[in-house]
């Protein structure tokens, strides 16, 4: 090798020295916990609402997380039945603190179904209404329940999320041929991933000796999730915990709040942490 040969080797090396330490000396190590977008820069989240209906007995309000980190849009919706409370308790609680959120764009609709949301008193339908989750898409000229289910219907088509999670609860369980412990999926594209995020939920410390969740299909005609899935074309995964209510009311539940509580805080989680963008 002639000294030319050497004088440039030695150049690449100090470069190649440079740069590695460069490197090293700008990176700021990230604790595993904390969300970044793989260049270092921390999670930050910007929060809007907007109110639909606005000055009628159904105003709802929608509530953007929206973070500086890529990811799905996703869309969570409780309350369409004001009785199922573990669903819209949870809703509420991520919009007002976006907890768990650390990537995408999060739509939190709490209170879909206003009236029927009353404490203790609430009830599966609004007193004097009929079934919210059987009007769906609802008509913007038609009676207040189906101008109610169009007004929900538009914000989650203007949101245009990749998935959309519907919280429920439910007065029994599958094994009773009712719905709790499971999950309801109407699109076909999502099989393999939601079995998947079943079996982890399962397999998971909350999830011992407690029933397994199962995944349930066919949701009834003029439900939210037959409809968004089949004009909308969105995947929507529909949580069923379960009350064990030997009546629609909330004197009558046998499963503790607090259990149905942490069983869809955690397949919220899984469903945020997991899901990935549609094509
Ligand atoms: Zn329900």
């Amino acid at each position: 090798m002639r000294l030319r040969q050497y004088h440039t080797l030695a150049i690449i090396l100090v470069f190649a020295l440079l740069i590695i330490g460069c490197d090293g000396a700008t990176q700021t190590p990230q604790p595993d916990d904390e969300p970044s977008n793989g260049n270092g820069t921390p999670l930050s989240i910007t929060t809007t609402t907007a109110t639909h209906l606005e000055e009628t007995p159904d105003a709802f309000t929608v509530t953007k997380h929206e973070t500086n980190i890529p990811g799905p849009t996703v869309f969570i919706i409780g309350g369409i039945h004001g009785n199922e409370r573990a669903g819209w308790m949870v809703a509420d609680d991520i919009a007002k603190t976006a907890e768990g959120i650390t990537r995408g764009t999060v739509y939190v609709l709490p209170f879909a179904n206003p009236q029927s949301v009353d404490g203790e008193a609430s009830t599966r339908n609004a007193p004097g209404r009929g079934d919210l989750n059987r009007v769906f898409p609802g008509n913007p000229n038609g009676s207040q329940l189906e101008q109610l289910a169009h007004a929900i219907y538009r914000a989650v088509r203007d949101a245009n999320p990749d998935m959309v999670l519907d919280l429920h609860e439910a007065r029994g369980c599958y094994s009773e041929g009712n719905m709790g412990n499971s999950v309801i999926m109407h699109h076909e594209g999502y099989r393999l991933y939601l079995l998947d995020v079943l079996d982890n939920f399962n397999n998971s410390d909350l999830m011992q000796n407690t029933m397994a969740f199962t995944y349930l299909h066919a949701p009834p005609e003029g439900s939210f999730n037959r409809v968004i899935t089949e004009l909308l074309e969105i995947p929507v995964f529909t949580t069923e915990t379960n009350r064990m209510s030997t009546s629609g009311s909330i004197a009558s539940e046998l499963q503790p709040l607090e259990d149905r509580i942490a069983q869809q805080r955690a397949l919220i989680q899984r469903f945020l942490d997991t899901f990935e963008k549609r094509d």
